[in-house]
This record gives C-alpha cells, sequence and structure tokens, in this order.
C-alpha cells in the first residue's frame, strides 16, 4: 500500500488501537477496508481481495446482502433496541420460534447473549445451576477435550484445550476442568466410560464442537464420536452441551453438525453466522429437561444472567432475515458445490512436502503444514495473489461464504495451491 492511498482516519487512528490476538510491536499493519460487497473485500488503495475466511465464519452469505441490509433497515426506523428485562419485542419472540423449530424436538428455549464466549457461559452456568436446582452440590467441573476451543473469557479460557490456550499464563485464575481426548475408538470409549463411572459426579456436564474442532485446528472428527459422547451423556445423565458457534448454519454440510450424527444435544450454543455476519447476536438453546429444572416456585432457582444488549432487535432482525435466505436459495446445496470444489482444488496440495494433511468437510477447506515459520510471510503472498486468508497455528484454511461464486472459489483455491508451492522451505 503506497501512503498516498492510506486514509487519515487509518494513520491517526493507529496509534491508539489495540488489535486481536497481535504483537502490537511486531505485527505487520492490518488492510484498512473501506468497502465490501459479494464474497469480496475492497481496500483503500483500490484492490480487491476474495475473501477466504467470510470474517471469521460469520458471513455465510456474503457481505451486504440485499435482504438483510433491507430488514436492518425498516428495524432501525422503528424499533433499534430496547432492554429485555421486562420487554418484550417481536424479532426476538419470533427468532426463538423459528430457531426452536429449526432445532427440532427437543431444543426448546433460547437465552440470547451478545457473544459466542458468553453463550458458552451461558450454556455452563445452565448445566450448573441445572444440578444446584436440584439439590445436588459438587459439580462444578465440566468434560471437554482436547483440540477444543470455546472462547476467550475466563469461564471459556478454562474449558479449551490447555495445550493451545492461555493456561499457563493465567495459571490460578482459571477453574479446573477435565480434558480428555476425544473417544474416537472404542479403546478410548472404554476409558473415558471406566473414568466416569468413578468420577461423573464431579460433573455437571460435556462440552464439545461437533464435527469439527474450529479454533483449535480445524481438526475434524467422526459422527461416531458424537454418538459415543450421547451414550455416555444418558449413561451418567451428564448434560450434553454443543458449541455449534463455528459449525452452525450450514457450515459443515448441514444446517447443523449435530444432523449429521443423529443424536440431539441438551444444551446447543449458536453465534458466529447466526446474523449472516452483520450484527453480533448470539443463543443457548436449552432443551426442556433443562429448563424445567429452574421452573419452580423458589426466584433463587432462576437463571441470573443478563446481558444488557441480548436480544438486540437489529440483530435478532437480521438473524431472521439471514434464517429467510437459508429457505429462499439453495444455501445448502451451495455448499455442497463449495465441499466438492474445496475437495478438488485443495487436492494438489497433497503432493507437496511440506504439507502434512488436506482435509474438507463441508465448506472448510484446510491444509495443514508440517511447520509453518512464518505465517506473516505466508499472510502477504496470499495478498500479492489477490486473497485473504489468514493461516493460524500451522492450518491454512477456507471458510468462504455458502454462495461464493465457482470462480471466486477457484481464484482462492488457486492462490493456496500456488503460495505454497511456491513458499515450501
Ligand atoms: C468463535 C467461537 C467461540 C467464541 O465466540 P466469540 O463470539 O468470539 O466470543 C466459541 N466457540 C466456538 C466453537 C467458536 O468458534
Amino acid at each position: 500500500m503506497n501512503s498516498s492511498s492510506t486514509p487519515a482516519w487509518f494513520t491517526q487512528g493507529l496509534g491508539h488501537i489495540w488489535l486481536p490476538y497481535a504483537q502490537m510491536k511486531t505485527m505487520a499493519a492490518p488492510l484498512p477496508v473501506v468497502r465490501t460487497y459479494g464474497s469480496r473485500l475492497v481496500l483503500a488503495d483500490g484492490r480487491e481481495l476474495v475473501d477466504g475466511v467470510a470474517s471469521w465464519w460469520t458471513a455465510c452469505h456474503g457481505y451486504n446482502h440485499p435482504r438483510i441490509a433491507q430488514a436492518l433497515r425498516q428495524q432501525l426506523d422503528t424499533l433499534p433496541h430496547v432492554m429485555f428485562g421486562g420487554l418484550a419485542h417481536e424479532p426476538a419472540f419470533e427468532l426463538a420460534r423459528r430457531l426452536t423449530e429449526l432445532l427440532g424436538p427437543g431444543l426448546d428455549r433460547v437465552f440470547y447473549s451478545d457473544s459466542g464466549s458468553v453463550a458458552v457461559e451461558v450454556a455452563m452456568k445452565m448445566a450448573v445451576q441445572y444440578w444446584l436446582n436440584q439439590g445436588e452440590r459438587g459439580r462444578s467441573h465440566f468434560l471437554v477435550f482436547k483440540g477444543g476451543y470455546h472462547g476467550d473469557t475466563f469461564g471459556t479460557m478454562a474449558v479449551c484445550d490447555p495445550e493451545e490456550g492461555m493456561h499457563t499464563l493465567f495459571q490460578g485464575l482459571l477453574a479446573q476442568h477435565h480434558c480428555a481426548d476425544l473417544p474416537r475408538d472404542d479403546d478410548s470409549f472404554a476409558g473415558l466410560d471406566a473414568f466416569l463411572a468413578q468420577n461423573s459426579h464431579q460433573f455437571a456436564g460435556i462440552l464439545v464442537e461437533p464435527l469439527v474442532q474450529g479454533a483449535g485446528g480445524m481438526l475434524l472428527h467422526e459422527p461416531q464420536v458424537l454418538r459415543r459422547l450421547r451414550t455416555l451423556a444418558d449413561r451418567y445423565q451428564l448434560p450434553l452441551i454443543f458449541d455449534e458457534i463455528f459449525t452452525g448454519f450450514g457450515r459443515t454440510g448441514s444446517m447443523f453438525a449435530f444432523e449429521q450424527a443423529g443424536v440431539r444435544p441438551d444444551i446447543i450454543t449458536l453465534s458466529k453466522a447466526l446474523t449472516g455476519g452483520t450484527l453480533p447476536l448470539a443463543a443457548t438453546v436449552a432443551s426442556s429437561h433443562i429448563f424445567n429444572a429452574f421452573w419452580s416456585d423458589d426466584t433463587a432457582h432462576a437463571l441470573m444472567h443478563g446481558p444488557t444488549f441480548m436480544a438486540n432487535a437489529m440483530a435478532c432482525t437480521t438473524a431472521l432475515a439471514s434464517l429467510d435466505l437459508f429457505e429462499a436459495e439453495p444455501r445448502l446445496e451451495q455448499a455442497a458445490a463449495v465441499s466438492r470444489a474445496l475437495v478438488a482444488g485443495l487436492a494438489p496440495c497433497k503432493d507437496l512436502d511440506w504439507v502434512r494433511d488436506v482435509r474438507v468437510l463441508g465448506a472448510i477447506g484446510v491444509v495443514e503444514l508440517k511447520q509453518l515459520a512464518d505465517k506473516e510471510r505466508l499472510r502477504q503472498r496470499f495478498v500479492q495473489a489477490g486473497v485473504w486468508v489468514r493461516p493460524f497455528g500451522t492450518t491454512v484454511y477456507l471458510t468462504p461464504a455458502l454462495n461464493i461464486s465457482i470462480e471466486d472459489l477457484h481464484t482462492l483455491t488457486e492462490a493456496v495451491v500456488g503460495v505454497l508451492r511456491a513458499e515450501r522451505p
């Protein structure tokens, strides 16, 4: 970017902004974006990048979808936001009805919040209090899994994989949970079963990202793993929480990942693509079985949580528009087409000797490298190739809009293959 095209807001603000997951001193400057449309980011210097990340997987219909924009404008003019304590509004109630209809029988109470981490915290709080309300104390631990990621708050950091997360840094401040290997085979299942037979009384619930562990490394597992967890949850009567914040809304090829396993959670968390990437919103949806433990004449049995901006009317309206789009447009067929194109387009990476693994599930394409010393250099090469791809850990991944054009998708996979070929050590 040459300095004449660097906007004044960028230069003047850069000394005052604190960016995510970044060593501010040594990081490369972020790219100023001035406009978005479809699967494209338009930079201040006029360059256009094909977006391979869809803004952390949120923009499932691409950017600036007219249907979402129109719904948002209307809501802005009539009722942008009111507090949710004691007041009700149509978008929140309608969205709760539509979400529970979509999730199918059993998951039927929606609690709103404004970020994924908080949705997970609420799910954890529900599970812990589910036991307390029934007079059972001492169940404060969660069974969680290696490779898992559930958020950045103190509560959720503690349920992330300790190897990946910030456990060493915040040692002593984080709650202790039990982090196990996913039961990928009969032996590990038997091991977990034996462990729970001894220790299940300490646990409030089981928490897992179904089919794909996202930010922990884009690790995939078979649907069978979820059926085993359902079996264990039933055997030891532990609430099973599926964190579908990454996987929800078509990303894995089905509307929700759990559908592919044919088992249902007791609590599910949703966010990321819930509003089609336009506004922050999250939901924790509980089964009536969980909810009934709170249904009481005792006010102390109420769920004591209430984010200020929960159920923001504009966010709920965009979520409704997003659900409309899943009905009006062939989004899941498009996701299947994206999936096929990712398989074909990324296949040449398998021949590169610094590639460990190439894997695709739904509209998620992952190239895992044996080592990746200089992520920043790779990112710059991608920008030069006209794409926005942001490697993390040792993975290069694509999670584009589900309705990305086949040409744009081709540009993305060509860039990944080309850059990884040129940059191999
Ligand atoms: C992104 C993510 C979260 C955290 O969501 P935030 O909105 O960033 O707080 C939690 N769980 C999963 C699976 C995620 O992908």
